[in-house]
């Protein structure tokens, strides 16, 4: 996992000061630390009983595709507001100031269906626990994990998910 702390580059004081943000364009870029990156996850969930792939926009769309195609399921998207055509379910969730919301297609799952969650970070936690509730409070689906490329350990987003089978590739 080394080569994949390596790829990530942190650029200070971006969008905003205080922001450590975490650029993951070089690990993209790096055809053999992508396959790492993906083989590692693919084979975290080989064996599990997953049916689909949810990606978080915008990033986790590009990491739950690829692991999509690995695992031989389908993926599925979760949007920011306004982005998705058919009928939808949403899901507010508060921001340091003001609030958010993420949406899915009424028909995006299936009743049984066992579902992975993907997103590139997991930083406050707020977004991919909007996207649990979501699913939760709409879809009679089976949560079999939820996997990140890296966890920002400092800001404790793993509480905003606890009793569910969370996973990092690398931590910081
Ligand atoms: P959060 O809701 O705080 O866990 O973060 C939500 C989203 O913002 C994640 O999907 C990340 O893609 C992005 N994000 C948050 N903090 C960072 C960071 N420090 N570096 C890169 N992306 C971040």
């Amino acid at each position: 996992m080394e080569c994949l702390k390596a790829a990530i580059r942190t650029i200070p004081d971006f969008p905003k000061p205080g922001i450590q943000f975490k650029d993951i364009t070089p690990l993209l870029a790096d055809a053999d630390v992508f396959r790492e990156a993906i083989d590692a996850l693919k084979e975290r969930y080989t064996g599990e009983e997953i049916d689909l792939v949810i990606g978080i926009e915008a990033r986790g769309f590009i990491f739950a595709s690829a692991l999509a195609y690995a695992l031989g399921t389908g993926t599925c998207l979760v949007r920011k507001p306004g982005k998705l055509p058919a009928a939808i379910y949403r899901q507010s969730y508060d921001l340091e100031y003001g609030t958010d919301a993420v949406e899915i297609h009424a028909d995006a799952l299936e009743s049984g269906q066992k579902i992975l969650i993907v997103d590139d970070v997991l930083a406050t936690g707020g977004t991919v626990a909007a996207t649990v509730a979501l699913i939760q409070n709409n879809f009679d689906v089976g949560i079999a994990g939820i996997a990140f490329l890296i966890e920002l350990v400092s800001l404790e987003g793993r509480k905003k998910l606890s009793g569910l089978p969370v996973h990092a590739l690398i931590q910081s």
